[in-house]
């Protein structure tokens, strides 16, 4: 099966593909590589890169590269906001509609003609507000 004109789904590609859609916790390179080896022991970490890169570029699977940290990958690729936990580091994705009327309001402060808008809400998770809350007692 090909995926594009240049690409055709590989057994890898496609257990790759299904790690990633099959969690919403937009797990790094790293992670998914464990999660792979568990169905393929013998794939390299090499391997599992080039085909992240592949499967993005076939707009397959989305990749996150705000902030500083790694990179992470997801397999959700309606669009959405993510939203980080600025104590442990978590992504979750944001139950929010992504706003177009940013795209319009920022060209009247620019004379680009915008197409797209990258957003991150930062936060404190859940468990990690509760950890907090543990310490103070
Ligand atoms: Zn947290
Ligand atoms: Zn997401």
């Amino acid at each position: 099966v090909k995926i594009n004109e240049k690409y055709r789904m590989t057994n890898q590609r496609q257990v790759i593909l299904e790690e990633i859609q099959k969690v919403r916790t937009h797990p790094t390179a790293d992670e998914i590589y464990q999660m792979v080896r568990r169905r393929i022991p013998n794939i390299s970490l090499g391997t599992v890169y080039r085909n992240l890169e592949i499967l993005h570029e076939c707009g397959l699977i989305k990749k996150l590269e705000l902030g500083r940290s790694q990179k992470r990958f997801d397999g959700y690729i309606d669009e959405h906001y993510h939203i980080r936990c600025m104590q442990c580091g978590k992504v979750g994705d944001l139950a929010m509609d992504v706003s177009h009327l940013l795209d319009q309001a920022s060209m009247s402060g620019s004379d680009f003609k915008i197409l797209d808008h990258r957003l991150e809400f930062l936060g404190i998770c859940a468990e990690c507000q509760l950890k907090k809350v543990e310490k103070t007692h």
